[in-house]
């Protein structure tokens, strides 16, 4: 039997419901909780994810503010709007679209904003809080995963969870999340790259198996123990549409439940940097 698709559009609806509702709390007390996006330079692919962005927190009642700059504009000016942002009462959460122009130190930019503000979670910081078990925010697309698989009633405590890819903003992550103790959670977690010796061995040993590579279809059933949950994260435009990282058609005959893609993973991720923009401004009141 093919696997049950994992529909992130609706998991992803159900979320920024809940945010709305949040929303309209904070309104009630006199708060208007507000994203400040930064997006320097044309990069077609991150103009689309800051347009659906900022589209996303008018629908729940999130006010946005744009800050479009171009690719040339210099490390020292980012970091001072940033520094007025931070002290922007108003501004309840900041976002700086990546990747950063290459004149730019990334990290830099990263530490400058303020911690209470990191509506991505990717400050040292809060990065460290995650890992400790104790996190104010968490980066949206693990946190995202980590909703789907929740919320489609998936068996975190005690599975092996395989995840392929050791991005800073998704695997390593994904990892400190799945591993904590407690709910939601309690896994145990193996994390593969291109060092990993044989893949495959790692990956059909998973009962909940993660894709984060950004290659496309690299994962072949084969590669799949049967029954196995599958989370899809890769986004490759190939010139066959787009596409993830696993190969969804064979896949879905070994699988138990799979994300599709699009539709799987990606609308999680807007939905909880809406989750964590309603988290930062309700901490902020409180
Ligand atoms: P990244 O920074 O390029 O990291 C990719 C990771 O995959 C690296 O750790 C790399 O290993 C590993 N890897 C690549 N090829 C591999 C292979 N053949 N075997 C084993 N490991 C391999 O990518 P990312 O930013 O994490 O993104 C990954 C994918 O997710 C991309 O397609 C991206 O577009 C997508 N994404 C989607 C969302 C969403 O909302 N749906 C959000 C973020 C990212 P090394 O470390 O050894 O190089």
């Amino acid at each position: 039997m093919p696997a049950r698709l994992i529909d992130g559009k609706a998991i992803a609806a159900d979320v920024r419901r809940e945010v709305g509702d949040r929303v309209r709390a904070l309104g009630e007390r006199g708060t208007m909780p507000g994203l400040a996006t930064v997006l320097v330079g044309e990069d077609p692919g991150s103009k689309v994810y800051v347009a659906n962005k900022r589209k996303a927190c008018a629908e729940v009642g999130i006010k946005a503010w744009d800050h479009d700059l171009p690719a040339s504009t210099p490390e020292g000016q980012l970091l001072d709007l940033l520094e007025g942002l931070n002290e922007d009462q108003a501004v309840s959460g900041i976002l700086v679209q990546l990747p950063l122009p290459e004149h730019v130190d990334e990290p830099k930019v990263l530490n400058a904003v303020d911690p209470d503000k990191d509506a991505d979670g990717f400050h040292p910081r809060n990065l460290g809080r995650l890992l400790a078990g104790d996190p104010l925010v968490a980066p949206a697309t693990p946190a995202g995963i980590q909703q789907l698989l929740v919320r489609s009633n998936v068996e975190i405590d005690g599975a092996e969870v395989v995840i392929v890819g050791r991005s800073n903003i998704v695997g390593k992550p994904l990892a400190a999340l799945l591993m904590q103790k407690g709910a939601g959670a309690n896994a145990t977690v193996t994390v593969c790259h291109t060092g990993t010796a044989d893949l495959s061995a790692h990956t059909r040993r998973a009962d909940i198996l993660v894709a984060a590579m950004g290659r496309p279809k690299v994962v072949t059933a084969p590669m799949i123990s049967e029954g196995a949950v599958v989370i899809d994260v890769g986004i490759n435009r190939t010139e066959n549409g787009l596409v993830g990282d696993v190969d969804f058609d064979a896949a879905r005959e070994v699988a138990s439940a799979i994300t599709p893609v699009p539709g799987g993973v990606g609308p999680m991720t807007i939905a909880m940097l809406l989750h964590n923009v309603a988290t930062l401004a309700e901490r902020a009141r409180s």
